[in-house]
């Protein structure tokens, strides 16, 4: 392992030389960071806000978690292993592997010759969690043996990182001081189901427009048809799932088999048209009645999180339905909600809709996300696997 880290050193500059630097481009902002209860040193690299993502050098972060790292240069390809999870970097692609089988497009790069990666994508695949504590800023990596709470451990490490903050500002005197970046504590999920269809290229249009992320519960013969859609939605980086091939619940719930059959079909049709495998899943009609325990067992055993949603658009309700009134069904459903997951389909008058029901969310403070794998799952069950 040792000599493999010898050998790594020396070609990563040649090796990251041809990555692209999208996220590199963005101004840096320092942040700490800890995992458990220790905020890390690095002897080079620094971790850096970028654009609301927090980068870290990827080895020295593996090491205080414990794991492994090996690194084929050949291949490009960086795997980290902790307690029988792992995940693999492909740095020549941007792509982050989940051993649950999901690819994410990520920003790879290297400051000062270390790969840098997105910590909380990386870290949550690796089953830990992440917290990020706004007064550090310190973005915190965690699992079962921490101890103290964020804010003790922010209170343990806020003089040394007001030391090094202050030295960060002296040396980059150009650049604003940096506003402490809000914990979003309100947080929608934009979920659209049934497509890609005609409707679905205005609603992403719209979303690349207003600058927030969605999640698309795709039909296998959906995508069969509209090859292109998919293959932007990945591109563009909006999170997939799969919402079966036939949409008919005599079929798709004759057996626990015949639920895995229709995911494990879409997700084949979705790897042909855009090389990305998903292992998040919502049935149609919603999981209540059809997904009882042996049938939730099924999907689990096959690697399937299932989802459901907290916020129903109606927007499927009946063929007169309004643009207007799906905006008002979600907006009344919405408010008081922390954590909404909001259930819409790839149609016009919602597609017309969602320019004002995106401007309702952000003046009401909602952050937008998307669904990973690694998403504690929503469902009507409370199946939290
Ligand atoms: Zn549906």
């Amino acid at each position: 392992m040792r000599w493999g880290f010898v050998f790594v050193t020396m070609i990563a500059a040649l090796l990251f030389s041809i990555l692209p630097v999208t996220a590199a481009e963005l101004q840096a902002q320092p942040v700490w960071i800890a995992v458990n209860d220790e905020l890390l040193t690095f002897p080079d690299a620094q971790p850096e806000l970028r654009g609301g993502t927090t980068y870290v050098p990827v080895r020295f972060v593996a090491e205080a978690m414990q794991a492994d790292l090996t690194w084929v240069p050949v291949t490009s390809l960086v795997t980290i292993y902790k307690d029988g999870r792992h995940i693999t970097l492909d740095t020549a692609n941007g792509i982050l592997k989940t051993d649950l089988g999901e690819q994410h497009r990520v920003d790879l790069y290297t400051q000062d010759q270390r790969l840098m990666a997105p910590t909380r994508l990386m870290s949550e695949s690796l089953g830990y969690q992440v917290s990020y504590i706004a007064s550090g800023p310190i973005s915190r990596i965690k699992d079962d043996s921490a101890k103290l709470t964020d804010e003790e451990l922010a209170a343990k490490f806020k003089a040394r990182i007001d030391k090094e903050k202050a030295k960060w500002e002296a040396e980059h005197p150009a650049q604003q001081p940096v506003p402490e970046a809000p914990k979003p504590d309100k947080v929608v999920y934009l979920t659209f189901d049934d497509g890609p269809n005609a409707y679905t290229e205005q609603i992403l249009n719209t979303l690349k427009e207003q600058g927030v992320t969605a999640t698309f519960f795709v039909l296998g013969p959906q995508i069969e048809q509209h090859k292109d859609l998919a293959k932007r939605m990945i591109d563009e980086s909006y999170s997939v799932g799969l919402h079966g091939m036939t949409h008919d619940s005599k079929k798709i719930y004759r057996s626990p088999q015949t639920v895995v059959q229709e995911m494990e079909d879409c997700n084949k049709i979705l790897t042909q048209a855009t090389g990305f495998r998903t292992a998040i899943m919502r049935v149609p009609y919603g999981s209540k009645p059809w997904m009882p325990q042996n049938y939730r067992d099924a999907t689990v055993n096959a690697g399937y999180h299932m989802w459901d949603w907290n916020v129903d658009s109606y927007d499927s309700k009946s063929s007169t339905r309004t643009a207007d009134e799906t905006y008002t069904e979600i907006t009344n459903q919405v408010s008081g909600k922390k954590n909404a997951i909001v259930l819409l389909h790839d149609k016009k008058t919602t597609a017309d809709a969602l320019p004002k029901i995106i401007k309702w969310l952000k003046d009401n403070g909602y952050a937008f996300e998307r669904i990973y794998g690694s998403t504690p799952p929503v469902n009507f069950w409370n199946d939290q696997r």
